[in-house]
């Protein structure tokens, strides 16, 4: 356990709270550094996990197989109704493609698929090989567009350009294209978009329900469950909400600067913050006080619900410690909050995506202690995790394996989770799964490592 040691030039992306009690400037939002074998994705798979839940278009990778192979099915995004999100088209790019290019290739596999699926748009992805060879997708894309009638979006996401941030801003910038084509006659004055929401396990039509209980039009989800159509027309809403700031407050913003949007950020895990995306919207339109009294009404039926749920599960959880490294550092605020409504401690905090104020927020948040960390790597994640003595990691497919290794719970908060977590419906499900992971019984067959049972 002594080899496990921070590279030096991490050094400045790991932060200890009251060990380290100088200024703090922790280094973050730039690339990752090489030989560190971060948990973060590419560029492609960041604009892959934003756009993958619009079900009514065609989403082809332009590059070798393995990037397509890498982002197949990459959500647990369902939908109501279309499922051409799900199959995972590639042109497939092999060596004379890169010698000659593979802009005809392309040309051909839209034609194709777009006769064969009438998709209500196509998204086409740049992926690492495109940016070297220089494909120019652009014109293809213009091409086919007026030849077939329909978006045919680029989305300039090459793997090796930036972070997988920039994969969000890519993904944002295709969206903006279609945001403003279609009609917004008959949207009404107390309407909104819900953005950021990719309905995992059905995350999007429980906070939908809440929301039209209130009495507001909910005119898209972005995009979870998502219809080109609805994301044409969305620039009539009110309000943009958004959650996973990170992967959508581009797209809200650039609605702001454009259509005079307003936009506000909110997070639906936890009572707290769950209770308060249903009040700050009912704020907003507080000329209408039936809305606050709707919201108010939703909140004490389902907390009266939930509670004495969750409160089950709180003796035995409570004093466990908890580590967190997820994709948005502003996801991590809320599971702090919600795992401190359980009596469980955080002792790391970390995230792929999070900026300084992001960071600064955590670091007021945790108690001393706590290590903050920005796109760490398994090697640190298991230092932190052994050091801290935690009982469960909090995080994605990439962390699963090393919270098993070490012997401990794990919890799967990102985007391949089939149980939803959001909404007041999710807390339960979020500390049943806690529970059960933390509790089980296997650990007595695997016990952890570092010594403490
Ligand atoms: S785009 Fe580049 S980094 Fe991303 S999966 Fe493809 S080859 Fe890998």
């Amino acid at each position: 356990m002594d080899k496990l040691e921070i590279l030096e030039g991490r050094k400045q992306s790991v932060f200890e709270k009251n060990k380290d009690a100088g200024a703090f400037d922790i280094s973050c939002e730039t690339t990752s550094l090489s030989g560190s074998v971060s948990q973060r994705a590419c560029v492609f798979c960041g604009s892959r996990v934003v756009l993958y839940p619009v079900a009514d278009a065609l989403h082809i990778v332009h590059g070798p197989i393995g990037c397509a192979a890498y982002t197949w099915d990459i959500r647990g995004s369902v939908s109501s109704g279309p499922e051409l999100h799900r199959l995972s088209f590639s042109t497939d790019l092999q060596e004379m493609d890169v010698i000659y290019g593979g802009e005809k290739k392309l040309y051909k596999s839209l034609i194709e698929l777009i006769d064969q699926y009438t998709p209500k748009a196509a998204f086409i992805y740049s992926t690492c090989i495109i940016g070297l060879i220089g494909d120019d997708i652009d014109a293809v894309c213009k091409k086919v567009s007026e030849e077939k009638g329909i978006p045919v979006l680029p989305v300039h996401s090459e793997g090796f350009k930036g972070t997988k941030k920039d994969g969000y801003k890519a993904a944002c910038d295709a969206l903006m294209k279609i945001v403003g084509t279609g009609s917004t006659e008959g949207i009404g004055k107390y309407s909104i978009n819900i953005m950021g929401e990719f309905n995992l396990a059905g995350e999007a039509w429980i906070i939908r329900k809440y929301y039209e209980e209130m009495g507001i039009e909910v005119v898209s989800t972005q995009t979870g469950d998502g219809r080109v159509d609805d994301i044409r027309r969305s620039h009539g809403a009110a309000l943009n909400i958004v959650q996973c700031s990170g992967s959508m407050v581009k797209l809200a913003k650039m609605m702001e600067e454009k259509y005079g949007i307003p936009y506000m950020r909110v997070s639906y895990f936890g009572i707290e913050d769950m209770s308060k995306a249903l009040y700050d919207v009912a704020n907003h339109f507080s000329d209408n006080p039936a809305i606050m009294e709707a919201a108010k009404n939703i909140v004490r039926r389902e907390v009266g619900e939930i509670y004495p749920q969750i409160m089950k599960y709180r003796a035995a959880l409570s004093g466990k410690k908890a580590a967190i490294y997820v994709g948005g550092a502003f996801k991590a605020f809320s599971l702090i909050k919600a795992l401190s409504s359980v009596g469980m401690d955080v002792v790391l905090a970390g995230s792929q995506t999070g900026n300084k104020d992001d960071y600064a927020g955590l670091k007021e948040m945790c108690d001393e202690g706590t290590v903050i960390v920005d796109d760490s790597n398994p090697v640190e994640l298991s230092k932190f995790v052994l050091e801290k003595q935690a009982d469960l990691l909090i995080g994605g497919v990439k962390e699963r394996p090393i919270a098993y290794k070490l012997g401990i719970g794990f919890c799967d908060h990102n985007h391949e989770r089939k149980i939803p977590l959001a909404g007041f419906v999710g807390m339960v499900n979020f500390v049943k799964e806690v529970y059960q992971s933390v509790m089980s019984p296997v650990w007595q067959f695997a016990p952890r490592k570092g010594g403490k049972l």
